[in-house]
C-alpha cells in the first residue's frame, strides 16, 4: 500500500552542497505505476497531510538544485521524484478552450528530462527550461527557473491550474480567475476544494516552497519542434551589446549568418570582454520535416565544474593570471558547432538541456535587469567584477519575456539575466558582491533569483521586488495556509527574506 516512509535523522545536504542539516527523509513508497493521475494527485495530498498533521515543517525537495536557503529546515526534508507522473486527460475533464491534446496532469515532483521524454514520444514539447534537466516541475516553478529564449518567459508559464497541499485533509486545485482550465466536477475527485484566483494563482507559480505542498499542475505543453545548435566565438562590440539590448535578435543571428533564433545566449570573458571571444549559442528553427536526429549532447553553458580543484591554483598565481586562465579556457572548452560549417541538425528542446554531471562546487548567481539596461548595467557590473583581480567566474547573458509570478525575478516586459559563473572561490564571491553594489550604484534596478547564490534580506527583497508585490505575496500566503500550517511551510530562506 502507498505510504511515506521516514528514514533516521541523518546528515542531508543539497546537490551543491550549500544547505547542511540532519534530518530525517521522508519517500513516498510502493506507488503504482500504472495508477491514473488523478488519483495519483489524491494520494498523495492523503499522505502528505498526514505528515503536515504531525506539526513538523516537511520540506519537500525536488533536484535539490538550488544553492541557496530554501531547503534549510528544522522539521524533515520529503523527496517528491518517487510520484513522477504525467497524465493525458481525457477532453471532457477539460473547459474554457484549451486544446486537451497539449494538456498533461503532472506530478510536481516530476523531473525536467522525465517530462521531456514524455512530452517529446507524444510530438509535443515544453516551450523553455533551464540549461539542464534535473530540476522538479515543482521546484522550477518554485524559482521561477528560466531559459534564453527572447519570445518566452520562466519555466512556470506552462502551468495553467495547481495542486496545492495546504493543510492535512485540505487540498486545493488552483486556476486563475478566467475558466481555462480542468472541468470542477473533475478537479473535485481529487482536491476538497476549487479555487479560482487570479491573485492566489499569480502568488503560486513562483511559490518558493512557501505556500504548501505542491502535488501537482495541469501543464500545457506547444507542439514539438526542432532546432538547431549552433555555437560560435566571437568578439561582441558595443554594437552587438546594443542590438541584444534592443532586442533585435535577427541582426545579432545574421552575425553568425542564422535568421529566427529561438533562444540566443552569451558567455562573456568578464575580465577582456572587448577583446576575447565571447562563446554564443543559438538555437534556430529546423523544419519538422528535416531529419531528426537523437544526438548526444554537445555542449552548453561553459562548465565550470570539473574546474573546482582551479581556484586554489589560480590564487597563487600572480595578479591578472585570472583573466588569461578564463580566456584559454573559453578558447579551449566551447566546441563550435556544427563542426563543419554545414548546417546544423534538427534536435528536440530535451536534448538541447542536458544531464549535469557534478564534480565540484559551483559558483551560480543570477541577476535580473530590464533588458534594454544591458549596456550600461554591463559598463557597471564588469569593471566592479575585474578590481582587485577579479572573481573566478564567466558572464552570461540570457534573455527571458515577462514572466507571471508575483515574486518573479524576470518581470520586466523584457529582461536580460546576468549571471556570474564559475567556481566557488572567495575571489568569485567577492566580485558578485562588488558586482551587486555597482549595479546599485549605477541606478540599475534589479532582482536576484531565487534558487541561486545571492545576497538578499528582508529590506532588499522589498526594495527590489516593492512593497506591492512583497505584500501581494505574503497575503496570498495568509489565505492559503493557517498559521500553524505557515509556520510548517517556512524554510530558512523565506525567514531571511522577510517572506515567512
Ligand atoms: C546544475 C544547475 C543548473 C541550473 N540551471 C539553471 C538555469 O538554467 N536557469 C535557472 O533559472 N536556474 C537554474 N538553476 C537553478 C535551479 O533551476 C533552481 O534552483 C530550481 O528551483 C531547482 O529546482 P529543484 O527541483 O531542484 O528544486 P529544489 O531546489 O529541490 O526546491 C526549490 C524550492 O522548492 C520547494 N519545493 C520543491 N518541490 C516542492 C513541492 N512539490 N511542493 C512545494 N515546494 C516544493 C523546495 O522546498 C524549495 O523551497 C540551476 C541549478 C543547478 C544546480
Amino acid at each position: 500500500m502507498v505510504r511515506i516512509a521516514r528514514g533516521a535523522p541523518r546528515a542531508w545536504e543539497n546537490y551543491h552542497e550549500t544547505v547542511k542539516q540532519t534530518v530525517s527523509q521522508l519517500q513516498f513508497i510502493d506507488l503504482d505505476p500504472a495508477e491514473a493521475a488523478a488519483a495519483r494527485l489524491a494520494g498523495t495530498a492523503r499522505l502528505v497531510g498526514a505528515e503536515l498533521a504531525r506539526g513538523r515543517d516537511i520540506r519537500p525537495v525536488g533536484g535539490a538544485w538550488s544553492f541557496s536557503q530554501l531547503h534549510k529546515t528544522g522539521g524533515d526534508v520529503l523527496t517528491t521524484r518517487e510520484t513522477a507522473a504525467v497524465g493525458r486527460l481525457d477532453p471532457a475533464t477539460v473547459v474554457g478552450g484549451l486544446d486537451s491534446r497539449r494538456l498533461r496532469l503532472v506530478s510536481g515532483g516530476t523531473i525536467i528530462k522525465q517530462l521531456n521524454v514524455a512530452l517529446e514520444a507524444e510530438r509535443l514539447s515544453i516551450r523553455t527550461s533551464g540549461a539542464s534537466n534535473g530540476q522538479s516541475v515543482a521546484g522550477a516553478m518554485a524559482t521561477g527557473t528560466h531559459g534564453s529564449a527572447p519570445s518566452e518567459g520562466g519555466f512556470q508559464e506552462h502551468v495553467r491550474g495547481i495542486h496545492l497541499v495546504t493543510a492535512p485533509g485540505r487540498s486545493i486545485w488552483l486556476e486563475p480567475a478566467a475558466p481555462g482550465g480542468l472541468d470542477p466536477a473533475f478537479a473535485r475527485t481529487f482536491a476538497d476544494e476549487v479555487v479560482r484566483s487570479d491573485a492566489l494563482f499569480q502568488a503560486a507559480v513562483v511559490h518558493l516552497g512557501g505556500l504548501g505542498y505542491v502535488s501537482g499542475v495541469l501543464f500545457e505543453a506547444v507542439p514539438r519542434f526542432l532546432v538547431g545548435i549552433v555555437q560560435r566565438k566571437a568578439v561582441l562590440k558595443r554594437d552587438a551589446l546594443e542590438e541584444l539590448a534592443r532586442g533585435d535578435f535577427q541582426a545579432f543571428a545574421a552575425r553568425f549568418g542564422f535568421a529566427d533564433p529561438y533562444f540566443v545566449q552569451a558567455i562573456l570573458n568578464p575580465f577582456r570582454p572587448d577583446t576575447r571571444p565571447a562563446l554564443v549559442r543559438l538555437l534556430v528553427p529546423i523544419p519538422e520535416e528535416a531529419l531528426f536526429e537523437e544526438l548526444p549532447f554537445l555542449g552548453s553553458l561553459f562548465n565550470f565544474d570539473p574546474l573546482n580543484a582551479l581556484s586554489d591554483v589560480i590564487a597563487l598565481l600572480p595578479p591578472g593570471a585570472r583573466g588569461e586562465i578564463i580566456a584559454i579556457l573559453m578558447r579551449k572548452l566551447y566546441p563550435e558547432l556544427p563542426k563543419d560549417g554545414g548546417p546544423p541538425v534538427g534536435v528536440t528542446w530535451g536534448t538541447t538541456t542536458p544531464d549535469h554531471h557534478k564534480v565540484g562546487d559551483l559558483f551560480s548567481t543570477g541577476i535580473a535587469v530590464e533588458r534594454e539596461r544591458l549596456p550600461e548595467a554591463l559598463d557597471a557590473m564588469l569593471p566592479a567584477f575585474r578590481q582587485h583581480d577579479g572573481g573566478d567566474a564567466v558572464c552570461t547573458l540570457r534573455f527571458v519575456r515577462k514572466s507571471p509570478g508575483t515574486l518573479a525575478a524576470t518581470r520586466w516586459e523584457h529582461n536580460v539575466v546576468i549571471d556570474f559563473d564559475g567556481l566557488r572561490s572567495k575571489a568569485s564571491r567577492r566580485a558578485y558582491e562588488r558586482v551587486l553594489a555597482a549595479v546599485d550604484a549605477a541606478g540599475i534596478p534589479s532582482r536576484q533569483h531565487w534558487g541561486k547564490l545571492s545576497l538578499l534580506d528582508a529590506a532588499r527583497v522589498r526594495r527590489d521586488h516593492g512593497d506591492a508585490a512583497v505584500d501581494a505575496w505574503r497575503a496570498a500566503r495568509a489565505q492559503l495556509l493557517s498559521p500553524a500550517m505557515a509556520s510548517t511551510f517556512r524554510s530558512q530562506a523565506l525567514v531571511d527574506w522577510g517572506l515567512a
